[in-house]
């Protein structure tokens, strides 16, 4: 909800005073005052008007988890195992996948209860780069960087890709940033090419960077400067 409109669903505060008390700066989001009425406000945010809370921040979860091979982004399937049944039971309900890896994909897996953050951390518009480590069936051509860094078409959705960077680390390795998140995205890229993925670890996104510590299967809960890293 918009932060003007969470101000003035309070009992007898207006539009015009929820305005002048934005414009007075005697309104505050998680403690740093805020002017911009327009503002979207998670559930998850503090709203203060001078000392007066006026929205309690509810509990949030944000976790990063080391995804194994065969496990599903999902939060149930009739047939294959998924993400979820990783995490414990209590926590599970409340958290959704921020950005989804294909089964046979490891790495980095966000979860959160918190959607506006999530959003923010996928909208291909945001541009927050992510990094993955491949391993390809055949040779990486020569060409393939260029055509990365140009965008490759992708007819279904009509639109070309984001400049994505390679790295070739060996003939069938490679380490590709890319600035969305779009269906099947690195696989498309590849195929693209003429090539095909048989091995795909998601490494970071942002500032989220897949814990070392952290063994395959196992899931933490992300730091305040972690999450903070995502606005
Ligand atoms: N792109 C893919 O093709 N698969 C993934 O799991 C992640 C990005």
């Amino acid at each position: 909800m918009k932060l003007s409109r969470i101000l003035s669903n309070q009992n007898g505060i207006s539009r015009r005073q929820a305005n002048l008390l934005l414009a007075a700066g005697r309104v505050r989001v998680d403690g740093e005052i805020c002017r911009d009425g327009g503002l979207e406000i998670s559930r998850f945010r503090e709203v203060c008007i001078d000392q007066e809370l006026i929205q309690r921040a509810a509990p949030a979860y944000y976790l990063m988890l080391n995804k194994p091979a065969g496990y599903l982004s999902a939060t149930e399937d009739p047939v294959h195992p998924t993400v979820m049944e990783l995490i414990e039971p209590t926590l599970r309900d409340h958290l959704h996948i921020g950005g989804r890896l294909d089964r046979a994909s490891t790495g980095l897996l966000i979860l959160s209860s918190d959607g506006l953050w999530s959003r923010r951390l996928t909208e291909p518009r945001v541009k927050i780069p992510k990094v993955y480590r491949v391993t390809t069936a055949y040779t990486i051509s020569p060409e393939t960087a260029d055509r990365f860094a140009e965008g490759i078409w992708f007819g279904y959705e009509q639109l070309r890709t984001s400049p994505a960077r390679l790295e070739q680390m060996g003939p069938t390795e490679a380490r590709l940033t890319i600035y969305e998140g779009r269906y099947h995205q690195v696989k498309r890229m590849f195929h693209a090419v003429g090539n095909r993925i048989t091995s795909l670890h998601r490494e970071s996104m942002g500032r989220l960077v897949l814990d070392r510590e952290l063994a395959v299967g196992n899931y933490r809960p992300l730091t305040s400067d972690e999450i903070s890293s995502v606005f």
